[in-house]
């Protein structure tokens, strides 16, 4: 395999040493096949929202797996998780399955475009929307990580169509409107970023996103394949109270199976096929088992005083982070919203991907290391979120904090 993973995110190249290599996992904990335990704060980098192997989504695993695991043919758990998501998230009336991120991403990008009869895009720098041709542009996740220049293999008369700026700057999109009259389908971001480290709207960007587009006549598309049913049940959309035209899903809506989505407006998703002539298909989309984890994974989510929960967890730890990094001396800036958090080794704001360049990821690869041998599990870069889950008890966040402490001076 190359580099010996199946997802280079997962590879240590950024921190140093090899990638361990996981045998289980349950609630907030990940043991190694020699048998050490880690108290996990990647979970599997988003679907772990009510921690790992939950017991109630096993079960209903089991009870689904007995009739079958695919059907390729409609089944009526699709349609239940359909109705939870439109019932979820403000902007999707009409929702379409898929079995990633990626494929949401991919698919949602040909919708802008066959709804607009425009091909440009725009983009933020350091925003991940999964590796299709034309997102590979400044892209965040394990291409930030590795320092990758944008891929080889990707045509330029691809790229040419795809646009980017700063994020958290609204000047540079209006300028890119005003450089490409009638050209842009839409504007797409990840409306918290967790793939260049964690970076939060700034007050009044997201209202400007949207006020722009539709003045342009384009697309707003929030991809919140990793901030849906996480900052806030109803996502960032709703947490923001700003609406976009269309929605890209995943992790945490296929509860550890493999899925993604993408819905929005009906007018707008009735161009999918077979309802309209954008096409676009999936031999396994929307199986019994994948549904299933889905189903029981917003069931425990929408339950009383879930986000209350993680908000004040997540807040507690990265409070306890910034404060032993400072004590032992070091910049650090810090911060959370709801289940997800992040942190850079560097004095802040931090409010783009240049700005979150001048992280000291050396020192984060020591401290990595460190943190691994008090065993915590920490995203292997200085430019991934991390997520927290009700599976973390306080005494996880305890733990995880004077594992932080010694390692920080330990560091020093
Ligand atoms: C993870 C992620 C993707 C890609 O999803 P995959 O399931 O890994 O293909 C796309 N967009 C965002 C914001 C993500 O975090």
């Amino acid at each position: 395999m190359p580099g010996g993973v199946s997802s280079p995110v997962r590879a240590f190249k950024s921190v140093g040493g090899q990638p361990i290599v996981f045998d289980r996992v349950k609630g907030p904990y990940a043991w190694d096949v020699d048998g050490n335990r880690f108290i996990d704060y990647v979970g599997s980098w988003g679907p772990a929202i009510c921690g790992h192997s939950h017991p109630d989504v096993t079960a209903a695993l089991q009870e689904a797996l007995e009739k079958g695991t695919s059907f390729g043919a409609p089944c009526e758990l699709e349609n239940r998780l359909a109705s939870m998501v439109i019932d979820a998230v403000p902007s999707v009336e009409m929702v379409r399955f898929v079995n990633s991120g990626t494929e949401a991403c991919m698919a949602v990008l040909r919708l802008m475009r066959a709804f607009t009869g425009r091909d440009k895009v725009i983009k933020f720098e350091g925003c991940y929307h999964g590796h299709a041709d034309m997102f590979l542009v400044k892209a965040g996740s394990g291409v930030a990580t590795l320092g990758l220049p944008d891929s080889p293999g990707v045509p330029r008369s691809t790229t040419a169509n795809t646009l980017t700026a700063p994020y958290n700057d609204l000047e540079a999109v209006k300028e890119l409107f005003a450089e490409n009259p009638d050209a842009i389908s839409g504007v797409i971001l990840e409306p918290v970023v967790g793939n260049a480290g964690f970076i939060t709207p700034e007050p009044g960007f997201l209202e400007g996103l949207r006020e722009l587009t539709k003045e342009n006549g384009a697309l707003l598309v929030f991809d919140e394949v990793m901030t849906g049913f996480r900052i806030s049940y109803g996502g960032a959309q709703e947490r923001f109270g700003v609406t976009p035209d269309l929605t890209t899903m995943g992790k945490v809506i296929g509860g550890g199976l493999p899925v993604g989505a993408y819905g929005g407006k009906a007018e707008i998703m009735s161009m999918v096929a077979p309802a309209g002539p954008m096409y676009q298909a999936g031999t396994l989309s929307g199986n019994p088992l994948a549904m299933t984890a889905g189903i029981k994974t917003l069931e425990l989510l929408s339950q009383e005083g879930t986000y209350d929960r993680l908000e004040l967890l997540t807040n507690r730890l990265i409070e306890g982070i910034v404060d032993c990094a400072k004590s032992a001396g070091f910049e650090i800036t810090g911060s959370s919203i709801s289940a997800m958090f992040g942190f850079y080794l560097c004095q802040g704001p931090v409010r783009n991907f240049e700005e979150a360049k001048a992280s000291d990821t050396e020192r984060f690869g020591k401290l990595h290391r460190e943190m691994l041998n008090r065993g915590v599990y920490l995203a292997p870069s200085a430019f991934e979120a991390g997520f927290t889950s009700l599976a973390h008890s306080d005494d996880d966040i305890d733990a995880t904090i004077q594992a932080f402490r010694d390692s920080f001076e330990a560091i020093k």
